[in-house]
């Protein structure tokens, strides 16, 4: 096979599993419609507005972990940010907290600090960084307005996905992340972060035209601004998400 051809099929994979992850590559069970096999039972609610589905019981234990004796955003970095838990501890070269308006409505969630985050310690710093700044600016935000975090704090080497071990010592961070800072809407950005978010591993596509709830908050999930950057005509989708993301915060905080 040519080189030429090697790298037009390598993208086109690429492409597919930004959207679809693995789905069409394994196979799939069909899943118990109640109860998922982490046990987290979904329900179902009809809402002439949105479509909504919440997570009701699972994610209440990661609200309640020990680091709910940290009271402030400052007070949970302080007891975190040597954290040792995972390799990627040895690895990074700055924890990558989180940054923003501590009383955000609207937070930001995407998967994992790439190098820039890693060396300045702050997310979303470089070229998909960037792109974010845009899209918000595109719907009326400043960066300063919203928090931004991530799912893991530090960066995974040549920024490989996630690894489910990662994911889950991490996620306490950012659930008392979002419980400090009581967000009113999510947007989770990619199918990582929104996988981890929702506990499943549906298709980006699938979980896009929802609005999901999270312990009250509303969640909504986009394409990962890298992966735009990789693939332009998916701007238009993430245009629409956002200018839903942006009347639903309207219609939230408007009174
Ligand atoms: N990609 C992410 O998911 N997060 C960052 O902070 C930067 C790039």
């Amino acid at each position: 096979m040519s080189e030429e051809i090697k790298h037009q099929l390598k993208n086109a994979l690429e492409q597919q599993r930004e959207i679809f992850g693995d789905e069409l590559f394994e196979q799939v069970d069909i899943p118990d419609l109640t109860v998922n096999e982490s046990n987290t039972v979904y329900k179902t609610t009809d809402d002439t507005k949105h479509q909504t589905r919440a997570i009701v019981s699972e994610t209440t234990d990661l609200f309640n972990s020990d680091l709910a004796s940290y009271k402030t955003l400052d007070e949970l970095y302080e007891n975190i940010h040597d954290c040792q838990k995972c390799s990627l501890g040895a690895t990074r070269t700055k924890f990558v907290f989180g940054v923003g308006n501590p009383n955000a409505d609207l937070m930001l969630i995407g998967e994992a600090p790439g190098a820039d985050e890693d060396k300045q310690g702050i997310p979303f710093v470089g070229r998909a960084g960037k792109l974010l700044t845009d899209i918000l600016k595109a719907i009326n935000f400043e960066r300063e307005e919203v928090y931004i975090a991530n799912i893991l704090k530090c960066r995974p080497p040549n920024n490989r996905d996630p690894l489910p071990s990662e994911r889950e010592v991490c996620k306490p961070y950012l659930y008392r992340q979002i419980e400090l800072i009581k967000p009113k809407i999510i947007l989770c950005l990619g199918k990582v972060a929104s996988n981890v978010m929702l506990n499943n591993n549906d298709s980006l596509t699938k979980m896009r035209n929802t609005v999901h709830e999270l312990n009250g908050i509303k969640l909504m999930v986009t394409y990962h601004p890298a992966a735009l950057l990789r693939n332009p005509h998916w701007k238009r989708g993430t245009w629409e998400d956002v200018q839903k993301v942006r009347k639903l915060y309207d219609e939230l905080t408007s009174n």
